[in-house]
């Protein structure tokens, strides 16, 4: 029978891929949070007319790459093209605006569907993390949303973060803009690409946008937006780079950047990381400021300002630069029965080890030691546990470190703690390593005292009620280093700002 693929444009996550999705989306809920932004999960099919109307007609996005169905109920709906829309939407249904905690701060995260050309980093099902802080015409609210995606790219280990900001002005701005560069093209309009002629008739701006590269030179001589700014517009941008600057973050106002979706009006902004071998990874993600959007979607007047993360591209660039190895996840042990009745004699020995939470597998049939090992060693175990007739008549499992090889017999009722101890030091950290003297933070905060001589942990030298994250780097101050940076040491975190509220 013929094998069915996935759709064009798609892919699986597959195992460690899966773990790297979900530790990128979790690392910057919590970055999110910390700045105060709550979740606000969408669905991912819409009425096609929020995306018509709130992304624009004349937008690519809802021009060709929507994906457009009837429902049985024969209404017109549309898998999302990108997340701000489904989130005012909400905002408006569910009247989330009717409160004086303005701005209001969400996050999202999921998959979003374009019907574009399939190429490396492009996909048809894509991911993105987004932000949409809502109700605040207060630039403050701009520099709040950029400053946290970059900290969320920090937090990710990504560090040399180009910034692109640009100003597309008000309405006002825009629309004289667009006379202008109407003007420009006019002439070579029979050269353009034919996208671009639907452009020049319904949104000239997008012509600075286009790919082709007979495009990309006439988009280089035509005119910038700078002269349509007001001087806000332009204190704005100002404004934007001075304060981020302030905080070591720089900042490249460039004068070409336009955004593919029409809701955009003022600052925009886009992110790339540059690694140090120079290579270009492309956008990592953009946003901007939205004026008009709530209230074309039937909502009050209020103004937004949000970005999105791609996470394929995030996923592509942490794992070319080798920052997910911590995400990867091994086993601590497998169990070997060498018969139907040892699998049914250490079935129970599998289920404690697995509530102490340790992570290991048996096998369910016969099979050679070399291909059982094989198994163990491909999933990274750092023990086997063998259980044939011989052990049983004993009442002892063979317990072999695989790393060694060295194997010792240890009795049926000592097996449970005999594996606690071995893997203790391995169990809960995530960075991969079998060193007792490892020094990820994670390794020496998650594990208890061992009561090694030469153990970091500082369990028995505390005297205040620690936060359980930071055991071991702490004497009191928080060190700020670890998974997340610091961010997901909440309570932590509070017990500083009281300690320092009291001094
Ligand atoms: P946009 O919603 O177009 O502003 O895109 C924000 C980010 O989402 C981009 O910078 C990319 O990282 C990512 N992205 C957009 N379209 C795709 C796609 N088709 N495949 C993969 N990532 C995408």
């Amino acid at each position: 029978m013929a094998i069915i693929s996935s759709p064009k444009g798609t892919h699986d996550l597959i195992g460690n891929e899966g773990r790297a999705y979900a530790y990128i989306s979790d690392t910057c809920g919590l970055v999110a949070a910390v700045y105060g932004f709550d979740p606000l999960l969408t669905p991912i099919f819409e009425a096609n007319e929020l995306f018509a109307r709130g992304v624009g007609d004349a937008t690519d996005i809802v021009r060709k790459e929507m994906y457009v169905f009837t429902d049985k109920g024969n209404r017109l709906m549309a898998l999302r093209p990108e997340g701000t829309a489904g989130v005012m939407r909400s905002i408006i249904a569910n009247k989330l605006y009717a409160t004086n905690d303005l701005p209001l701060r969400y996050y999202y995260s999921g998959p979003m569907f374009r019907y574009e050309r399939p190429q490396l980093g492009r996909y048809r099902q894509f991911h993105q993390f987004g932000v949409e802080s809502v109700g605040s015409t207060s630039i403050m609210a701009d520099f709040e949303v950029i400053l946290l995606a970059i900290h969320m790219l920090n937090a990710l280990g990504l560090d040399n973060i180009t910034t692109k900001i640009n100003s597309i002005g008000k309405k006002e701005a825009r629309d004289a803009y667009r006379a202008a560069l109407k003007k420009y093209y006019e002439p070579h309009l029979k050269d353009v690409c034919p996208d671009c002629k639907v452009r020049y008739e319904q949104n000239p701006l997008r012509m600075l946008d286009c790919k082709v590269p007979s495009d990309v030179e006439l988009a280089k001589k035509a005119p910038t937006i700078t002269e349509f700014l007001t001087p806000q517009d332009k204190n704005d941008l100002e404004f934007i780079k001075y304060s981020l600057n302030q905080y070591g973050i720089s900042v490249e106002v460039d004068y070409g950047l336009v955004r593919g979706l029409d809701y955009y009006s003022g600052i925009i902004f886009e992110f790339a990381y540059i690694p140090p071998s120079g290579k270009d990874y492309g956008a990592i993600g953009g946003g901007g400021r939205y004026d008009k959007l709530v209230e074309e979607l039937g909502g009050p007047s209020l103004e937004g300002v949000g970005f999105a993360f791609g996470i394929e591209r995030l996923y592509h660039i942490l794992n070319e630069e080798g920052k997910l190895a911590h995400t990867e996840i091994k086993d601590d042990f497998i169990i070997i029965g060498m018969s139907e009745k040892a699998r049914h004699t250490v079935y129970g020995l599998l289920t404690t080890l697995r509530a102490d939470g340790l992570r290991g597998i048996m096998n369910f049939e016969d099979k050679s030691f070399k291909s059982l090992f094989k198994i163990a060693e491909n999933r990274g175990a750092r023990i086997a546990l063998i259980l044939g007739e011989e052990e049983m008549k004993k009442e002892v499992v063979a317990v072999r470190d695989l790393k060694t090889q060295e194997q010792v017999e240890v009795p049926f009722d000592q097996v449970v703690n005999h594996v606690l101890v071995s893997c203790r030091h391995n169990h809960e950290c995530g960075c991969g390593c079998d060193e007792e003297d490892c020094d990820c933070d994670e390794h020496h905060e998650n594990h208890e005292c061992c009561g090694e001589e030469d153990c970091k942990c500082h369990e028995g030298e505390e005297d205040h009620e620690c936060c359980g994250r930071h055991k071991h780097d702490e004497n009191h101050e928080c060190t700020g280093k670890g998974k997340g940076r610091g961010v997901n040491c909440k309570k932590h975190n509070t017990e500083k700002t009281d300690t320092n509220e009291t001094k």
